[in-house]
């Protein structure tokens, strides 16, 4: 999944990017809100860190411009503890969550899957598609109650695939989404990636789990349980 962070203390911006990283996402960081709001107009993002105490344009007027020019990825704000009138003014602004300062990468993370689930209508944490099972918080996925052993990247890969299940995802997109911009973008290896992925999640070739619409892209096809 990739996030948009704007944070303008260089330390605790490096420290949240390194941190959002080695928990899978891709991050795309600013100092200052002008080159947030670029970013964010120019690409599409699973979800957006905003500090609301930034130089010149600060978080809440970031978030109405994007809100008010159609940039309805989940935003979660970064708070100075107790500021509560901050807090609602960020979240009538357009944000959807917050965390206070000083605050646990864990919570971040927690927050930012749950807000990403949400925005794609999906409440819960684990979702049961036959014998196949995904539990989002732990990243596993299970076959028949077996776990199923996937790379970072083939994780990545099936989340993005499970949490837009029905939608035809393009190749565009998931390499927008799941590599860093210096990442090896061949749609070839995307290809190899998904053919790995096939062959873990449906070794008998019974479920026909993601399935590749001609020229479009791939979407995952199964139905969850109810
Ligand atoms: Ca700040």
């Amino acid at each position: 999944m990739r996030l948009l962070l704007i944070e303008d203390d260089t330390q605790l911006r490096e420290q949240l990017q390194e941190g959002l990283l080695n928990n899978g996402f891709v991050v795309d960081s600013a100092a200052d809100a002008q080159t947030g709001l670029y970013f964010g107009r120019e690409f599409d993002y699973d979800a957006a860190i905003i500090d609301l105490g930034l130089p010149e344009m600060d978080g809440i007027e970031l978030i109405q411009r994007l809100r008010s020019e159609e940039r309805v990825f989940p935003v979660l704000v970064l708070t100075a503890r107790g500021d509560w009138h901050e807090k609602v003014k960020a979240l009538n602004a357009g944000a959807d969550d917050y965390v206070v300062k000083p605050y646990q990468l864990e919570e971040v993370v927690a927050r930012i899957n749950a807000l990403v689930r949400r925005a794609a209508g999906l409440a819960k944490s684990a979702l049961r598609f036959g014998p196949l099972h995904v539990d989002f918080s732990a990243k596993r996925l299970t076959l028949s109650g077996k776990p199923i052993e996937l790379t970072a990247y083939e994780y990545k890969l099936i989340e993005y695939l499970i949490i837009h299940a029905g939608k035809v995802v393009s190749k565009a997109e998931l390499t927008e989404h799941l590599y860093a911009q210096d990442h090896d973008r061949d749609s070839n290896v995307l290809e190899v990636f998904v053919r790995r992925l096939r062959q873990k999640l449906d070794p008998e070739e019974t479920l026909n789990p993601i399935e590749t619409v001609r020229g479009q892209g791939y979407r995952f096809e199964l139905k969850v349980d109810s």
